[in-house]
């Protein structure tokens, strides 16, 4: 096969695209797509700062390379989700891509606060993922308004939207499905902008762009992820897709174009204040803070116990 680009031979073939491509135009191809989903979708500017939630994994890693690239005043912003080796070596790779390049990165080390991922899951009993999602939403919308960045950034691909978007209309989540966008705006005065740049860039495309670009990223999959509904729905995805290339980009494509300008917009309700934090809220506190509460009720409970 020969590179759809220069004619030199082809080193990826995207089948959905009905493209080949050599590495120094698959390179150029994957960062173009990004700078038309940031212009198509007016995501940010280039005199806006961006703050890019950085994983350390591929998708992360290569949008934050990518930003670099197209010439975007960015700032990584990680979570030490304090989930054993997993996270120590999460938080090593996006600490050293960041050094390597002289980037600022804000790093929340959780286990410092009290709030490993494990630790209150377990106390407060609830689904890691789920704690997990809470401290990232939280931390992600708090240091973004605090630090002063008018949009936060994360790294959510095709695969990833496929997959929510799925499960969203298997279970006919309308304000789910409404509030599924590439961009979200601001509906209370402390959240900021929410943009997905890479989400019309496969899984397998960003994983070839970070390989291509030499970038060191954590393979490993979290180890609380397996199993996980959304695993399942991107297992299915990827046998339609193999069959038919494209599915998954036809699916969320034309959900974004034909079905969600249908959806009403009261579909999507506006946050209240969190008497706790003060960040947005569905209730008289956050969810964040009815985790914090709860962790620390039942640790002194804990300790009460071990001292009797
Ligand atoms: P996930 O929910 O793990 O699929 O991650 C989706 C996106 O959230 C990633 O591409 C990152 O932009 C962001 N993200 C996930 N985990 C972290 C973390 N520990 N610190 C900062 N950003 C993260
Ligand atoms: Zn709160």
């Amino acid at each position: 096969m020969k590179c759809t680009r220069c004619k030199s031979p082809a080193e990826v073939e995207l089948r959905q695209h009905n493209a080949g491509f050599c590495r120094a135009c698959f390179i150029f191809y994957f960062q173009r797509q990004v700078e038309r989903a940031i212009a198509k979708e007016h995501m940010f500017s280039p005199d806006e700062a961006v703050l890019v939630a950085v994983s350390g994994g591929k998708d992360s890693l290569a949008l934050w390379d990518v930003l670099i690239a197209l010439g975007y005043q960015t700032t990584g912003l990680h979570l030490s989700l304090g989930i054993g080796t997993y996270s120590d070596q999460s938080t090593t790779k996006t600490v050293a891509f960041a050094e390597a390049r002289g980037l600022p990165l804000i790093t929340v080390p959780l286990a410092d606060e009290g709030l490993a991922v494990p630790e209150i899951a377990g106390l407060t009993r609830r689904p890691a993922c789920s704690a997990c999602g809470t401290l990232k939403r939280h931390y992600f919308d708090q240091l973004a308004i605090d630090r002063g960045f008018p949009v936060l950034a994360t790294g959510h691909n095709l695969d990833d939207e496929a997959a929510r978007l799925l499960g969203n209309v298997l279970h006919w989540q309308m304000e789910h499905l409404a509030r599924q966008r590439p961009v979200l705006q601001p509906t209370h005065e402390r959240f900021v902008r929410k943009v997905k740049p890479l989400f019309r860039c496969s899984e397998y495309e960003s994983a070839v762009y970070a390989f291509f670009r030499g970038i060191d990223y954590i393979v490993d999959e979290c180890p609380n992820a397996a199993g996980a509904t959304q695993l399942l729905y991107k297992d299915v995805l990827n046998r339609l897709e193999a069959a038919s290339p494209g599915s998954k980009l036809t699916f969320v494509q034309e959900f974004l174009h034909k079905a969600h300008p249908a959806l009403t917009p009261t579909a999507i309700e506006a946050p209240q204040t969190c008497q706790g934090c003060g960040m947005p809220s569905y209730g008289a506190l956050c969810g964040f803070c009815r985790l914090v509460r709860e962790t620390a009720t039942r640790r002194e409970r804990r300790q009460a116990a071990e001292r009797a």
